[in-house]
């Protein structure tokens, strides 16, 4: 007998993600059907993916968008039901037909879909660290309540993943013989950059990132080094990972994704290519492999991998994840915040690079912190992290 096809909402379709996504998708329409599409503001691509794809829901949160959208898709004649706005995010991400839910939106804009996704017992594909990172504690208790699971696409974390025992169900690092996990880092298009003209680096420059191709804010944030920073934080909460068991190490190739280590001295490593098709492929598929057309991994051109110690001097974002774990309660939810404000203005010409570290600074020292454990806490603090942020920018 045929095996049932899994329905899959992919919330961010028109993103790096996204894209990746569907092409895996595209070869295993055996396998796979597409419940909803969802985008912003790209009505274009998501018309475009529409006709290919035939999902039975797409969202647009931005309205302009949505009324072009919908202008086009009538004289196209195309069959599928339009919603309007973030709350039909929730809806796609927890509909009873959805199976798998590819949590692909960037920044804080995807925690109350993931978090409704995680609700409603989903098996959710985790690329939007930030969701994570703003509400790690509830996010991971919700999960465990309702029998979802969180399955990493992060390229390092899907690499850990993989390297830990085939059975991981959240048991703790000791219980599994871990003695650490290394995060490795490209370290960004500024690694050998000297610290003093990275105050005059513009956005084309920050996005040009040597080894991967990604959104806008991720690839500002490879810049920053405020990416591992997140992803520290993601890994503590994914792999029940105590912050000092995470060691930090520069791999400018990009072909280790990340590694563990065993008590008994044994390392184990996911290496390949870097092409987010691969770990996407891995948790569309899982315990079945999928093909995805990712190239062999060519040692012998490879030649070398090269390993550098993470100079935390140079990355005073890093600094402030360090100290906003030490602070606890909602600090990573008001650090978030702080770095999508500081991100977007250096996106948008505002501020210099350096000073993206200055509003995120002033912004965790400012706002009160409140309990992590519930949702209205956790929006409370993104919301007031965000005035802010945005009082600092003005004052800049
Ligand atoms: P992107 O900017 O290319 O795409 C973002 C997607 O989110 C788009 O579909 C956009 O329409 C949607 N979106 C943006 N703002 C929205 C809003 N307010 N409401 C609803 N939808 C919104 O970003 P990306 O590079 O694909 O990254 C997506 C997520 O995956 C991020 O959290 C990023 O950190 C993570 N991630 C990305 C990569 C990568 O290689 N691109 C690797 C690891 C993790
Ligand atoms: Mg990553």
């Amino acid at each position: 007998m045929a095996e049932k096809k899994q329905f899959v909402t992919i919330l961010g379709s028109t993103g790096s993600i996204g894209k990746s996504t569907l092409d895996v998708i595209n070869d295993h329409q055996d396998k796979f059907v597409l419940y909803a599409l969802t985008a912003n503001k790209n009505y274009k691509l998501l018309l475009q993916q529409v006709q290919q794809f035939h999902p039975r829901h797409v969202v647009i949160v931005d309205e302009q968008a949505a009324a072009s959208f919908q202008h086009e898709a009538a004289q196209l004649q195309l069959n599928c039901i339009v919603h309007i706005g973030a709350k039909a995010l929730e809806m796609v991400a927890s509909e009873s037909d959805v199976d798998v839910v590819m949590a692909a939106i960037v920044g804080a804009a995807g925690l109350l879909p993931t978090l409704a996704a995680a609700k409603s017992g989903k098996r959710i594909l985790l690329a939007n660290k930030e969701a994570l990172v703003m509400s790690g504690e509830l996010l991971m208790k919700t999960v465990q309540a309702s029998g979802a699971s969180l399955l990493p696409v992060d390229s390092e974390h899907n690499a850990i993943y993989q390297c830990l025992p085939n059975n991981f169900n959240g048991q703790s690092l000791a219980e599994l013989g871990i003695r650490k996990i290394i995060l490795t880092a490209s370290g960004g298009p500024f690694l050998k950059t000297p610290f003093s003209e990275l105050k005059t680096v513009t956005p084309e420059q920050a996005c040009n990132h040597p080894n991967w191709s990604m959104g806008r804010k991720i690839s500002v944030d490879s810049a920053t080094m405020m990416n591992k920073g997140l992803e520290l934080i993601e890994a503590h909460w994914l792999f029940s990972a105590p912050i000092e068991k995470i060691e930090l190490l520069v791999q400018p190739q990009s072909v280790i994704h990340s590694m563990v280590e065993y008590i008994d001295g044994s390392v184990l490593a996911e290496l390949g290519v870097p092409d987010m098709r691969t770990p996407i492929a891995h948790v569309l598929g899982l315990p079945a492999r999928l093909e995805n057309g990712v190239k062999s991994l060519d040692f012998v051109t490879l030649k070398q991998l090269d390993f550098l110690p993470l100079e935390l001097d140079r990355y005073p974002l890093l600094k402030l994840v360090y100290k906003s774990l030490t602070m606890g309660k909602t600090a990573a939810t008001c650090l978030n915040a702080a770095n999508e404000v500081a991100v977007a203005a250096f996106l948008d010409n505002q501020i210099g690079f350096l000073q993206i570290a200055d509003i995120v600074e002033q912004t965790l020292s400012t706002c009160e912190l409140l309990p992590a454990d519930n949702i209205e806490n956790i929006l409370a603090v993104d919301a007031r992290a965000r005035e802010i942020s945005h009082a600092a920018l003005e004052a800049m």
